[in-house]
């Protein structure tokens, strides 16, 4: 796939990129395997912890530039592309912080002996990215393995190289060492022959559960870890005793963030009876306020979508599910205009035989659902493929702590939209995906977790 550059606001193409050679990826797969064996990586973690520190000044600094970076390039609203800047410096300085305690030998009481678990490196890492968050999603992968020790060759998303070539730029001005992150633009063949060779040890995947089951199945060959960080259809949960116009306010929020184009997106709104024609009648009035425009211009509330492929493929998801039987009761279709917009859209009787019930929407459209008890409400949100966020809203916190541990997913949040922070671990069950990312288990996925024995005898 082309390396390209497309405003997705008027659809015009700003810069193609040269794809990396074969003989480029050899040449990276070199520099990442010497940097593993050398003593930058194997040696003391404080020589590798300022790089993150100053990686987080750096994008303090330039975040305005970053900001607008993205959103030419994949259609975040300015703001949104500003709050994902700033949290990729939260995540870098908070590896900076952490990552020393977190990769500490740990004692083991044992009749064997002195025992402990020391942290180490385990070698190249290919990491393969997705668009939605263009530096955030590089941000999660890099800063803990670069605390680690762990060098990264990264395929980005064909639709987002400059924020790609960006973000390795940035790597290096922190200071990181030739071949701790090389960005590549590369192929889907070109990523397979880098998992197959005998350097590298693990990949990180983000992304669809398609390109998932790919990557996974080629690093199994090998024998190789993989985590993998895919799609969702998340439950935002509204329950009779909730604060009713606190959820549709928050509810709007978790659909349309990002143009709706993200994993964690509220996607199921599994509605209490009691309260579902008010919280309808509330939804659709904050769906019909939505300024659709510019995603530069900071009054526009909804930008288009990342590219005309993903406006395609959202219409012809709108329109199958329809087709089945679902209702739009607001919404429904593309824009016209030049850019990738669609409509904010709410569908509702969407009955289990119809795809739409168990596809992911990956873009503003809310699917609603009516229920009439916590029964029903786990039952429809774990009859799913997948099991990455969730959402509940209650004022009843004894009842949302219950159904919430009831709910099959890696994160569930209470009277909150699905969030993020550095601290927190991110990651989900089923076909979203196994591991986790950010926090101390973030760090250990790809650490060689070793044991010394010191015997009694
Ligand atoms: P995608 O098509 O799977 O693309 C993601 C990345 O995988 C891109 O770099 C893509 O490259 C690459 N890729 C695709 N097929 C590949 C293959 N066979 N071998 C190697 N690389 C391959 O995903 P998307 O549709 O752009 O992204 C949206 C999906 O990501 C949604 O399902 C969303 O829920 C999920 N996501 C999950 C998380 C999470 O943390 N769980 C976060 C964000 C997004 P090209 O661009 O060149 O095709």
């Amino acid at each position: 796939m082309a390396y390209q550059t497309i405003n997705p606001f008027t659809n015009q193409l700003v810069k193609e990129y040269p794809a990396h050679s074969n003989a480029d990826v050899q040449a990276a797969l070199e520099k990442a395997d010497a940097l593993y064996h050398s003593d930058w990586a194997k040696g003391d973690i404080d020589q590798r912890l300022p790089i993150l520190h100053k990686l987080a000044d750096l994008l303090d600094k330039q975040n305005e530039e970053l900001a607008k970076i993205a959103s030419r390039e994949m259609g975040k609203l300015i703001e949104q592309s500003r709050a994902e800047v700033t949290l990729c410096a939260q995540i870098a300085r908070y590896y900076a912080d952490h990552a020393k305690d977190f990769l500490a030998p740990v004692k083991y009481d044992s009749s064997l002996g002195e025992a402990w678990v020391e942290h180490h490196p385990i070698g190249v890492l290919m990491a393969v990215e997705p668009w939605n968050f263009p530096y955030y999603q590089l941000m999660r992968v890099l800063a803990p393995n670069l605390a680690a020790g762990n060098p990264i060759i990264v395929k980005h998303a064909s639709i987002v190289p400059h924020c790609a070539e960006t973000f390795e730029h940035l790597v290096r001005e922190a200071g990181a060492p030739e071949g701790a992150y090389t960005n590549l633009f590369i192929s889907s063949g070109q990523v397979s022959a880098i998992i197959d060779d005998d350097r590298v040890q693990g990949v990180a995947l983000t992304g669809s559960e398609k390109a998932g089951a790919v990557v996974a199945a080629q690093a199994a060959k090998k024998l190789k870890k993989a985590t993998l960080e895919l799609g969702g259809n998340d439950v935002f949960v509204v329950l009779d005793d909730s604060d009713l116009q606190k959820a549709v306010q928050v509810g709007v929020q978790a659909r349309l963030q990002n143009a709706g184009q993200v994993c964690t997106a509220a996607k199921r709104f599994i509605i209490h009876e009691k309260v579902a024609d008010a919280f309808l009648s509330q939804f659709s009035d904050a769906f019909r306020q939505v300024k659709l425009g510019d995603p530069l211009d900071e009054s526009t509330t909804l930008g288009p979508l990342s590219s005309k492929e993903a406006l395609e493929t959202l219409t012809r998801q709108v329109e199958e599910a329809v087709k089945n039987g679902a209702k739009v009761h607001f919404g429904g279709k593309p824009v016209d205009h030049k850019g990738n917009f669609f409509e904010p859209t709410i569908l509702t009787h969407i009955t289990r035989d119809n795809p739409a019930y168990f596809e992911e929407f990956f873009g503003p459209v809310a699917q609603v659902y009516v229920v009439k008890d916590d029964d029903e409400i786990v039952k429809l949100a774990n009859d799913s493929h997948y099991g990455l966020g969730g959402a509940i809203f209650s004022q009843n916190i004894e009842r949302a702590k219950r159904l919430a541990s009831r709910i099959e997913t890696g994160m569930v949040y209470i009277n909150s939209l699905t969030d993020t922070a550095a601290e927190l671990p991110f990651g989900g069950v089923k076909r979203s995906g196994f591991g986790r990312e950010l926090s101390d288990l973030g760090i250990k996925e790809f650490v060689n977790q070793k044991l010394v024995v010191v015997s009694h005898q």
